[in-house]
């Protein structure tokens, strides 16, 4: 047998810290412009942020934290938040960020999981942290992201200043080289249904991930582009945009906590901005403002939507009567989080445009570095014809091998299965139909719950809208569609229902329709479908009256309570 031939190249580790020094050394000039908690628009460059990010990592080193140790961020997009992603991860240590929407009782549970050594936070968590304290004594120190002038003094826990522990230091520093396999960053799942998961990516998925996303067919970040992420630095680092940016030079426009469609549009506006990216939900406040308003980008171009399903409606606005290029994406904690991202080809760019359009709705093509299936309850590979259901598993050097902290790996026959139930069409096109919780299975046959939404949504009077599985003497399952009116509009069951006329195959169309005044929401936005599916447990479909099984007779609205907001759904209130 020959030995293998082994090539002759730098072997340099794939490292964060070469993001960073990349973009200070070619990108110097480059601004990094945010809107401060402290109330003001604050611009540096690339050169400023890896110094800062150098001092900070001095600083901690001084506290006595090790490589391979956990500091966590409590803090909304700003230049310190971006800071505490390199001057941690940078020399070795792990940088924790913390979902600050999650409930406290939950944060805690993420904080000791995770065993954080210390805490970075913005000021406006100064009542979050005070709470968190005393459930979580391994923390050696919490520190406030600000000034001296701006430090909160209602604290009952003891913080350190961060602008003090930065002056302390000079940044004549060093990124050291580590091993591209040592964790980088840890994010945990939102936890939906039982504790928090970590997933703890290396430092080669990072750095791998950020070449991904900038990808052409991926976000196609460039150093032209100014971009202003909205989706959180705390929410799966925010799609790698803090990684992609310093790796291509594009400008970073960071909001603070201002996410109101106003505040949004002003900054987007004075700073020129080509590119974002965040979930459906903000962009819904986006869009009621631009209305409001009468108002119209002048400078953005392009927006990455997932998180969850983009609706149809949404893309029509945004490129229909703004011109703005609606990038449809998925993916998750577990793949750092990018999967797919809905761009065409060639070939599909000369088809009809409705037939485009049709395409670049689903959640798309995979990235070079994710592999996906689909699979049948036999385990066996699905056709990818664009009708077959099936369980999404996904494989690639930024997909997660186990969870952090736990023994069993979650992998089946080397692939993660996602939770998500999906087709693939004939273009390799993925469409998410639900997350398998979620699915609505009637008569044996399987109901999309998100097309049955985006129907509804796409309704003048609707706000938003839920589609759940109601138990049905006949069919086992039909759907309930849960509605949420449009301030100041009406629409009817009736007329609702009829709206569907032609729109969705006709044994999709939901059984019954109730309206609320708010749907559920996890800490991530996500309509939180477990609780909508407790409360109308009991619900009794009209369909099923008289059947055979059907032992209850339909509730009317009124017994059903349906005006009263269901505890436990809001935001973390502590928050803001
Ligand atoms: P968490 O799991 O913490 O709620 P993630 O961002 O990891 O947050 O959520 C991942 C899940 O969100 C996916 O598995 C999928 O169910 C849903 N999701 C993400 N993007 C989309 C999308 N474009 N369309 C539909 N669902 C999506």
């Amino acid at each position: 047998m020959t030995m293998p031939l082994y090539g002759q190249m730098m072997d340099v580790p794939l490292t964060v810290s070469s993001l960073i020094a990349h973009a200070a050394r070619h990108f110097g000039d480059t601004e990094i412009v945010s809107r401060r908690i402290e109330g003001d628009l604050h611009r540096y460059t690339y050169r400023d942020c890896e110094r800062r990010a150098k001092r900070l990592a001095q600083a901690l080193i001084a506290l006595g934290v090790e490589s391979g140790e956990r500091v966590a961020t409590l803090a909304w997009n700003g230049y310190r938040h971006l800071e505490a992603y390199y001057g941690t991860a940078g020399f070795g240590a792990v940088c924790h960020t913390i979902n600050p929407r999650l409930f406290p009782e939950q944060i805690a549970y993420i904080v000791n999981h995770a065993d954080d050594s210390f805490v970075l936070f913005d000021t406006s968590f100064a009542t979050l942290v005070d709470a968190l304290a005393p459930h979580c004594p391994k923390v050696r120190g919490w520190i406030a992201m600000t000034g001296e002038a701006h430090m909160p003094l209602t604290m009952q826990t003891p913080v350190l200043c961060y602008e003090t522990l930065l002056d302390a230091q000079d940044g004549d520093f060093e990124w050291p080289a580590i091993d591209e396999r040592q964790a980088s960053y840890l994010c945990y799942t939102s936890g939906t249904t039982g504790n928090p998961k970590g997933a703890l990516y290396t430092h080669r998925s990072t750095v791998l991930h950020a070449m991904g996303a900038s990808m052409p067919d991926a976000m196609c970040l460039s150093a032209r582009d100014s971009v202003l992420p909205v989706v959180p630095m705390f929410h799966v680092n925010a799609w790698g945009i803090p990684h992609a940016a310093p790796l291509t030079g594009a400008k970073l426009v960071f909001p603070g906590k201002d996410l109101d469609g106003k505040s949004l549009y002003e900054l987007m506006e004075a700073e020129r901005v080509t590119y974002s990216a965040g979930v459906p939900t903000v962009w819904l406040g986006l869009l009621n403002h631009l209305r409001d308003a009468k108002a119209r980008f002048t400078s953005l171009e392009r927006t990455v939507i997932g998180g969850s399903a983009c609706p149809p409606a949404m893309l029509r606005t945004f490129e229909d009567e703004y011109g703005i290029e609606v990038i449809h994406a998925w993916g998750m904690t577990e793949m750092s989080p990018l999967g797919t991202l809905a761009k065409l080809t060639w070939e599909q760019s000369q088809r009809p445009k409705a037939e485009q359009r049709k395409l670049r709705e689903k959640q798309g093509h995979a990235l070079y570095g994710v592999d996906m299936k689909i699979v049948g309850d036999d385990g066996r590979d699905l056709p990818w014809d664009g009708v077959a259901f099936g369980d999404l598993h996904v494989r690639g050097p930024w997909v997660i091998d186990r969870y952090f902290r736990k023994d069993e790996s979650p992998l089946i026959d080397g692939w993660f299965p996602t939770g998500d139930v999906a087709t693939i069409d004939r273009d390799g096109f993925l469409n998410i139909t639900d997350r398998s919780k979620d699915v609505i299975k009637s008569g044996g046959e399987w109901i999309s719950s998100i097309d049955v939404e985006n129907v509804a949504i796409a309704h003048p009077a609707v706000a938003e809208a839920a589609c759940i599985a109601c138990s049905h003497p006949k069919w086992t399952e039909r759907p309930l569609l849960v509605v949420v009116k449009r301030a100041g509009m009406d629409v009817s069951r009736e007329a609702l229902l009829a709206f569907y006329d032609g729109k969705v195959a006709k044994w999709w169309i939901p059984d019954d329709v109730a309206f609320v005044d708010e749907l559920p929401h996890t800490a991530t936005g996500k309509l939180q479908k477990l609780k909508l599916r407790e409360r109308f447990r009991d619900h009794v479909l009209p369909s099923s009256v008289g059947i055979e099984g059907c032992p209850l007779t339909p509730l009317d609205d009124a017994a059903l309570d349906l005006s009263t907001p269901l505890a436990g759904t809001r935001e973390n209130p502590s928050v803001q």
